[in-house]
């Protein structure tokens, strides 16, 4: 991930890292991915690697790297929760992972900057060896995702600007989330964000202090209307909501942010499209007949995120460096 994302800093783009747990949702990926001709993220999280026994989903991943051979693919760990879900990640082949040190190991409590920093540092220590990526958080999200989440208000523990630095300092790591108002979840804010509720400043202030730290934004789907509607046409019952607007996502992309992570977008045009031909057609039973229109209704919205991202067409930019020579890279560097 870390030449996926250096290229990404190089060429003023951002790019769009979408979770995976099933097969249906890789395709709809990897197909936005060559229709766009767009490197692409595909993250599982600890909920998703334990809903597909781990194997299922690591070979849906290899598959995937297989037959899309020109499309340069990172497989992320999304918020590991300890050293050992990161270890754990890093023998089965993953090639990126995230140690969310800023909650204990229950993936609840938050936790202290010290214990962050230890834990982080001892992933970047194992994962560099390996020639692996990391991303740390300092600061938490609001929201609750696949469990991990400590619920918190949006705003209460934002990312100190300094504690960045120092973190940063510290750890080694490559990449870094910022909590800046953003939830995981659908419900991210009750209207409009303002600059009151999403802090933009915070993070370009972050990136004046640190220009070089790749900068990751969670906590990041748009949670469109359209799809929102969608859901609630055919009998669903979302309550109204917003999330984050492309055009904030797009001056993070303007001021470091290279990483931007999009679930509920995907989760909501899968929905949507079931509901849609289980109210027009009773009748179905055959999955197919709901899960092809599932596929294509994420195909697309991922597409569209993979175009405002600014991805779409580096796809062919480069050749992916191999594990072994980035582990040399890091040591190289380490001397230096
Ligand atoms: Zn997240």
């Amino acid at each position: 991930m870390r030449q996926l994302l250096d290229e990404a800093a190089k060429g003023g783009y951002g790019v769009g890292a979408f979770n995976v747990n099933n097969m249906e949702q890789i395709q709809a990926i990897m197909e936005a991915a060559r229709e766009t001709k767009s490197p692409v993220i595909v993250q599982a999280s600890r909920g998703a690697r334990s809903y597909s026994q781990d194997r299922f989903l690591y070979h849906l991943m290899l598959a995937a790297t297989e037959l899309y051979p020109e499309i340069p693919m990172v497989l992320h760990q999304d918020h590991g929760n300890s050293p050992e879900t990161c270890k754990s990640a890093i023998a089965m082949g993953f090639t990126s992972v995230m140690m969310d040190g800023s909650l204990m190991p229950d993936g609840k409590t938050p936790s202290t900057f010290e214990y962050n920093v230890s834990a982080t540092r001892e992933v970047v220590e194992a994962a560099h060896a390996k020639g692996v990526t990391v991303e740390g958080e300092i600061g938490c999200l609001g929201g609750i995702e696949d469990g991990h989440g400590a619920g918190v208000d949006a705003l209460s523990h934002l990312t100190d600007p300094d504690q960045a630095v120092e973190f940063v300092r510290l750890t080694g790591v490559d990449a870094l989330a910022i909590a800046i108002g953003t939830s995981h979840g659908a419900y991210k804010f009750s209207k409009k964000p303002t600059g009151d509720t999403l802090k933009m400043d915070r993070l370009i202030e972050i990136h004046r202090r640190l220009p070089t730290t790749h900068l990751v934004m969670h906590g990041s789907s748009s949670v469109p209307k359209d799809l929102q509607d969608i859901i609630n046409q055919y009998g669903g019952k979302l309550k109204p909501t917003w999330g984050v607007p492309v055009e904030e996502i797009q001056l993070g992309i303007k001021n470091g942010v290279r990483k931007i992570n999009v679930d509920t977008d995907s989760r909501l045009a899968i929905t949507g499209a079931i509901r849609k031909v289980f109210w027009e057609k009773p009748e179905e039973f055959d999955p197919r007949s709901y899960l092809k229109p599932a596929r294509e209704a994420m195909k697309k919205v991922v597409a569209q995120r993979m175009t405002q991202f600014g991805q779409a067409g580096h796809a062919g930019d480069y050749v992916p460096i191999p594990l072994d020579e980035v582990a040399r890279g890091y040591q190289q560097h380490l001397a230096a």
